[in-house]
């Protein structure tokens, strides 16, 4: 297998792994600490991202995407790893479902949100459906030519803010799950919509996760995204290549982590040595070391089967996401019992990854639905 990297994506990962040094580390730890990051920072760091021709780098060019590869997304992941999430969602991954915009849908939706005017999120999970899709009950209804939309959407990433939100909702009951689901523009403003709360969380600071509801909400044909009974494809379709992207987020995270590890371990002196001179904690640097070279490499793999059009690229994919978000956890444990105390306390960003981790192993596929997604393969091979 061959994972050189071409050039000119090389030249992309450099470009944001400076940015992301000198426009967002300044604002982590004020947003860390505050939990919250002011509407016109965000949209001025969107517009940063706009000008400097990031934002939406992951959708195709025919809807104003950047239309980079897979490899070209993952890699992007690898720098968005190292600073917060808030921040990182602010560069522009957008939802991969956009890709199914019509022209027509381009003057009033498309356009704004490519020109960060207008906040866009994504909301498939229900206080009764996150894993299991199929139980999804938030349904549209056609009646004297509106869709009329009922239900309630939960942990939905910048649902806060957001100006249109992609709502997956039942639009033929007694079908297949494969043609059940349409996806919809929901604009906010929208009578009948109301935004509920947002959650107060162990990480992510800043990026809100939030619950709404729609109650009696009328739009019409204009706003779906796709085709009737497309929902699922639209779900389905850019899941491989968000993985792959994420698990970019999970190797850059560890490697910030490791890189303060191996310094403070080369600083640190007890017992008369370097705490790089221990040898427990060269094992932990060791294991570390190894874990993260081969998540890079399932990275790589998976990155290459989606962009081949593999029809392994979703078992690559799930097995990069799995692999790299449980990975990273266990890299920010040992990065805080090599830093001691110092690890514990938020002086240092350690302490956050060690959080913000965590969610890793639960949004776009839970450890556990990766997990049966892999076995079954293996069984019906
Ligand atoms: C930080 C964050 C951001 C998110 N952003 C979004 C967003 O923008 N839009 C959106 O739609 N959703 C979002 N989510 C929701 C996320 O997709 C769901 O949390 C996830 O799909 C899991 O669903 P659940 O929380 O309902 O857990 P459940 O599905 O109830 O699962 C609970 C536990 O049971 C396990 N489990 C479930 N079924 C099985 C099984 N068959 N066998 C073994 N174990 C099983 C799961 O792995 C999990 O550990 C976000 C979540 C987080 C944490």
């Amino acid at each position: 297998m061959n994972f050189s990297i071409p050039e000119d994506l090389q030249m992309i990962q450099n470009s944001v792994e400076s940015y992301v040094k000198k426009e967002l580390r300044p604002l982590e730890k004020k947003i860390e600490e505050s939990d919250h990051i002011a509407i016109d920072v965000d949209r001025m760091l969107r517009k940063k991202s706009v000008a400097l021709g990031y934002y939406g780098h992951n959708l195709p060019e025919k809807v104003g995407g950047a239309g980079l590869t897979t490899l070209g997304q993952a890699l992007i992941g690898i720098e968005l790893g190292k600073t917060t999430m808030a921040l990182a969602s602010t560069v522009g991954f957008l939802p991969g479902a956009l890709k199914f915009t019509k022209p027509e849908q381009f003057d009033w939706f498309l356009n704004p949100i490519l020109n960060a005017d207008k906040v866009v999120a994504y909301a498939v999970t229900e206080p009764d459906a996150g894993s299991d899709f199929g139980r999804v009950s938030t349904h549209a209804k056609k009646e004297k030519g509106l869709w009329c939309l009922n239900g309630t959407k939960q942990f939905i990433s910048n649902a806060e803010s957001a100006d249109f939100i992609l709502v997956i909702a039942v639009t033929d009951p007694s079908a297949s799950l494969k043609s059940r689901f349409t996806m919809f523009i929901v604009p906010t403003s929208t009578p009948g919509y109301s935004y509920v709360r947002s959650f107060k969380k162990m990480g992510w600071h800043g990026h809100p996760l939030g619950v709404f509801n729609l109650d009696n909400c009328l739009i019409n044909d204009d706003c779906i995204l796709g085709h009737v009974g497309g929902g699922f494809e639209a779900v389905m379709s850019t899941i491989n290549s968000t993985r792959v992207h994420l698990s970019g987020r999970y190797i850059g995270m560890a490697s910030e982590l490791m890189e303060m590890a191996l310094n403070y371990s080369n600083q640190r002196i007890t017992f008369g040595s370097a705490l790089n001179q221990h040898q427990a904690l060269q094992f932990m640097l060791a294991d570390s070391d190894v874990e993260k070279q081969a998540a890079t490499l399932l990275m790589y793999e998976a990155a290459l089967d989606a962009d081949a059009n593999n029809p392994k690229a979703r078992i690559s994919a799930a097995r990069s996401k799995l692999y790299g978000s449980e990975m990273v956890g266990r890299v920010a444990d040992r990065v805080v019992q090599i830093f001691g105390g110092s690890g514990y306390v938020a002086d240092l960003p350690i302490e956050r990854m060690y959080r913000d981790a965590r969610a890793f192993r639960i949004g776009e596929g839970t450890s556990e639905i990766l997990r049966i997604q892999i076995a079954r393969n293996l069984i019906s091979a």
